[in-house]
């Protein structure tokens, strides 16, 4: 089998690109992952992949419908998870979760389910969610992202295989964005510290039409800043607030946009649900 270009989407992290895409393969998928690894090194871009290999008719080709509505968020059995409370998952939100799990795929012959800060699952949560992660029905897995192994309760990681990311040197990351988007490597470097060390995110920066002009203003300030006075640095500071601010206004409405097409695309209860869950 030719490799499936959807697992070139993970950077730095050889050897949990070859795990996946041989799990994927091979169909030897377990119920439950656990993905643990710093901020930045790729683990929901890792899963979106995985979700892609285990939906796609190729294998994870990241080309047909099915891969493009998994990257968009938009395949209605790929549901991506996020904690409604503060700093932890709620009970009520776990059960909700629990019901949707047991309702049938919508597209493909298998859901998944991303969660996010799988630490920010409590005594609570967790124990409320332990049965359903031991045993998910047979067209269901689960996969947790965390940023560190150690916050996760044992009970839940014990019943997921984990699944190691290692911190991507910025010195790799930055190699990878130039050479993926043609950047120079101060730009590269500069959207990489915009996006937070997220190479994905610094990509999409790069990459996006829609941020060009933000983008423009944010390297153009970064390369300034060496030769500037007091007063210019503050001046320079509002602009990059200012331009920061304006695409996150534009991927609110987009994502506003992207709700009711997913829920007109969906019209069922699982897909209002999850739609729910993101306003
Ligand atoms: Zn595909």
């Amino acid at each position: 089998m030719s490799r499936a270009c959807v697992f070139d989407d993970i950077i730095g992290q050889q050897r949990v690109a070859g795990f996946l895409e041989n799990a994927a393969a091979e169909r030897t998928v377990s119920h439950a992952y656990l993905f643990a690894g710093p901020p930045g090194a790729g683990k929901k871009t890792a899963a979106k992949a995985f979700a892609c290999a285990l939906l796609c008719d190729d294998g994870g080709c990241g080309a047909c419908a099915s891969c493009y509505k998994i990257k968009r968020g938009l395949h209605p059995d790929v549901h991506m998870v996020e904690p409604e409370g503060a700093a932890t998952y709620m009970v009520s939100q776990i059960r909700e979760l629990i019901h949707d799990v047991h309702l049938k795929p919508v597209d493909g012959s298998r859901k998944i389910y991303i969660v996010d800060a799988a630490d920010a699952l409590n005594d609570g949560s967790a124990n409320a969610f332990l049965k359903t992660l031991e045993e998910p029905p047979d067209d269901v897995t689960i996969i947790l992202l965390t940023h560190s192994y150690d916050a996760v309760i044992p009970t839940v990681a014990s019943r997921c295989q984990i699944v190691k990311f290692r911190r991507v040197p910025p010195s790799m990351a930055e190699g990878i964005i130039v050479e993926r988007t043609g950047a120079d490597p101060a730009q590269a470097r500069a959207a990489l510290a915009a996006a937070g060390g997220v190479i994905a995110r610094a990509r999409e920066f790069l990459d996006s039409p829609m941020r060009r002009e933000a983008r423009d203003k944010v390297l153009a300030t970064l390369k300034d800043l060496a030769t500037m006075d007091g007063h210019d640095v503050l001046v320079a500071a509002r602009d990059l607030l200012a331009a920061v601010k304006a695409p996150l206004e534009e991927i609110k409405v987009l994502q506003a946009e992207e709700i009711r097409e997913r829920e007109e695309f969906l019209g069922s209860s699982a897909g209002k649900a999850v739609s729910d869950r993101h306003k």
